[in-house]
């Protein structure tokens, strides 16, 4: 079965990131790829879905201005159970900042923003 790109955990209720995981090397992928391994090489097949939970640390953030005066923040959180994601941050956040994924309601679809942590 495919993993989401995020969801709810249905036991826990919180926020989760769908990977693809290497059962090779233990490499995690995000986006998950469908090809192979991007670390080892491995085919498609041994690459298993799995959920990971939506937190970690702010690596980076960077302000797109998406009009004259709109802007969103975009950043890279590593996860604690995975890789480096980008990611929609919700501001103010800092560099180091442990944060957490929510889905919020976005214009189309749900969307998942990484908010500071409580
Ligand atoms: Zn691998």
């Amino acid at each position: 079965m495919e993993a989401p790109l995020f969801g709810q955990d249905e036991t826990s209720g919180k926020t989760v990131i769908g990977l693809r995981e290497c059962r090779r090397c233990g490499h995690r992928a995000f986006p998950p790829v469908l090809l192979g391994c991007e670390r080892c090489g491995a085919p498609g097949d041994d690459l298993d879905a799995v959920t990971v939970a939506a937190r970690g640390r702010v690596l980076a953030a960077v302000a797109v201005f998406t009009g004259e005066d709109e802007s969103i923040t975009v950043g890279s959180v590593r996860l604690d159970d995975g890789p480096v994601v980008r990611v929609a941050l919700d501001t103010p956040l800092d560099t180091g900042d442990e944060v957490a994924g929510v889905i919020v309601t976005g214009e189309n679809a749900p969307a998942l923003i990484f908010r500071k942590a409580t």
